[in-house]
């Protein structure tokens, strides 16, 4: 049984198009009156169906693009997964600002921070944000610890409290028992990175679908 990590693929000569969000990820602040501290904790936007704008860097559009640590996909890709019953997924339509809806000052304020507002454009193909159910754990052998205490961690508000990678000298590696069979799926220990099985990588090749690349991950 082979697991593969979805990855994106930037596009070669020409680099695909992928997305940012537009006013930051949706959080919520924290104050906490047991370690004084006041944080931001993100919201999950897909259990709580929260949408966040976003732009596209270049109208050359693959099947799956890259948002931050995400990955989206277009119409064709989830029309295909749910004809194929792959019924794991979950998609969250995200609403699209055109550059022209821009303000000069927000453009102003992209480049400022490394964008190149000359390829924004106007074009706003429907793009959703991907996940999926979680469908295993990750193996000890990889490295990632649930921290709970330490000088740094509030378990009171939650500051610190997580899967965390201890050694990153540890490859990821999936626990097989653990797998419900799913053949795309997320693990327990992350919420952005998506796993699949070899079946779904052939028949993501088989559909020629753009933009996306797999990592092979071992599991035990
Ligand atoms: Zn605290």
């Amino acid at each position: 049984m082979k697991f593969y990590r979805l990855s994106t693929d930037e596009g070669r000569p020409k680099k695909y198009a992928w997305a940012f969000p537009t006013y930051g990820y949706p959080t919520q602040t924290v104050e906490c009156d047991i370690c004084g501290r006041s944080w931001n904790t993100f919201e999950n936007i897909f259990d709580k169906n929260i949408s966040f704008s976003i732009t596209f860097t270049n109208n050359h559009f693959a099947d799956f693009i890259a948002c931050e640590a995400f990955h989206m996909t277009n119409q064709s890709v989830k029309n295909w997964c749910e004809s194929n019953g792959i019924s794991s997924v979950i998609f969250t339509k995200m609403p699209i600002i055109g550059k022209s809806e821009f303000t000069k000052e927000a453009l102003k304020s992209c480049r400022e921070r490394g964008y190149n507002t000359a390829k924004f454009h106007d074009e706003k193909p429907v793009y959703y944000m991907l996940s999926a159910t979680v469908g295993a754990k990750l193996h000890p052998d990889s490295g990632v610890q649930w921290v709970d205490k330490g000088d740094w961690v509030c378990p009171h508000c939650g500051y610190g409290v997580g899967y965390k990678k201890e050694d990153y000298g540890k490859p990821d590696c999936i626990e097989l028992s653990s797998w419900n069979g799913n053949d795309l799926f997320k693990v327990r220990e992350y919420d952005a990175t998506l796993f699949c099985t070899e079946k779904f990588k052939h028949m993501c090749q088989d559909a020629r679908f753009s933009g996306i690349i797999f990592d092979e991950i071992v599991a035990k």
